[in-house]
């Protein structure tokens, strides 16, 4: 029985991704898929970076990957990621810059589709509710889609043509029936924003479909004094202790 973990958003935040990284190897997961934004906020890019391109089965591109090797503009990142982007430019070497720059825009894994935004538009387009994650449905065919981006964990599960938010608690594996279709947001290691500041995960459970969200408290502290000694933002310093 194949069992999947999938992680997003780890933000070069390198204590948050170590403990998510010992508590998937308590899962005993098959493979590991990242549904990008590996750098953009965090201290440690080229870190994060090298901790899992080996370990990975598949990645696909954030919008921060993107940006921190210019292939995107940033003028409309807020400015303190704006900020953070260009700290991230600055402090790349050539071999992650590489693997940033060869992340393609989606990719699937046992059937279901992988992309760090949404189906519809897979690098930038936040779905937060269900008239968005709907426009996805309609306009592909897909499954069970994972994704990222918003760095707030939650199911979206069409049933006939309605899409509604499922309830979906953590620790508890949620079946997921035949007859529906989904996106899952998996949530962020490295930057959580639903007011819980412990890092997020997913385990997808592949023969009987059913998905377990997972969340890991890490050295917060620690994160935070290395983003100090660099100099980023204060705000995105202060916001990882609040959890949004
Ligand atoms: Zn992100």
């Amino acid at each position: 029985m194949t069992r999947i973990g999938i992680l997003s958003d780890v933000h070069a935040n390198l204590e948050a991704l170590d403990s998510v990284l010992a508590d998937i190897e308590q899962q005993r997961c098959d493979l590991l898929v990242c549904l990008g934004d590996f750098v953009g906020y965090g201290p440690d890019p080229i870190e994060c970076v090298a901790r899992l391109r080996g370990r990975l089965r598949t990645a696909v591109a954030g919008n921060h990957d993107r940006a921190a090797v210019g292939g995107r503009p940033i003028d409309d990142f807020n400015l303190f990621a704006q900020e953070a982007i260009v700290w991230t430019q600055a402090h790349l070497d050539a071999a992650t810059r590489d693997y940033l720059s060869g992340l393609p825009e989606r990719d699937e894994v046992e059937g279901a589709l992988l992309v760090h935004g949404s189906p519809l538009r897979p690098v930038d387009e936040y779905i937060g509710d269900a008239k968005t994650a709907r426009a996805s449905f309609v306009a592909h065919p897909f499954r069970i889609a994972f994704v990222g981006h918003t760095h707030v964990p939650a199911m979206f599960e069409e049933v006939g043509h309605r899409v509604r938010l499922a309830e979906w608690l953590p620790g508890i594996p949620k079946p997921l029936r035949s007859d529906h279709r989904y996106i899952i947001n998996v949530g962020s290691v490295g930057q959580p924003r639903d007011s819980n500041r412990d890092a997020a995960y997913v385990t997808f459970d592949v023969a009987e479909p059913s998905v377990t969200l997972h969340r890991v408290p890490y050295d917060i502290l620690a994160t935070q004094r290395k983003m100090e000694a660099a100099m980023l933002p204060v705000p995105l310093r202060e916001r990882l202790a609040l959890g949004r």
